[in-house]
């Protein structure tokens, strides 16, 4: 990852450090995780494009809301 879009979900908690999560933007793949405890989860942005054909609204919610779901499935195992 080195070019990239940063932000923190102020809103959603590391289950381990209870940190805010950071979502992530890289040329592929849109990630969730933690930098402090360096776990993330990630879908490609060729998943997103064809997950959102056909649809008149860009469903961002539910797509943060599977990579944060993911990554708490992770951190359970
Ligand atoms: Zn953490």
């Amino acid at each position: 990852m080195n070019k990239h879009f940063k932000i923190f979900l102020t809103n959603v908690k590391c289950p381990y450090c209870n940190s805010n999560l950071e979502l992530i933007e890289d040329k592929k793949f849109v990630w969730v995780g933690c930098g402090k405890c360096r776990i993330y989860v990630r879908v490609s942005k060729c998943f997103i494009s064809k997950k959102v054909v056909g649809k008149k609204i860009f469903p961002w919610r539910e797509i943060i809301q599977e990579l944060i779901d993911m990554l708490y499935q992770v951190c359970q195992q």
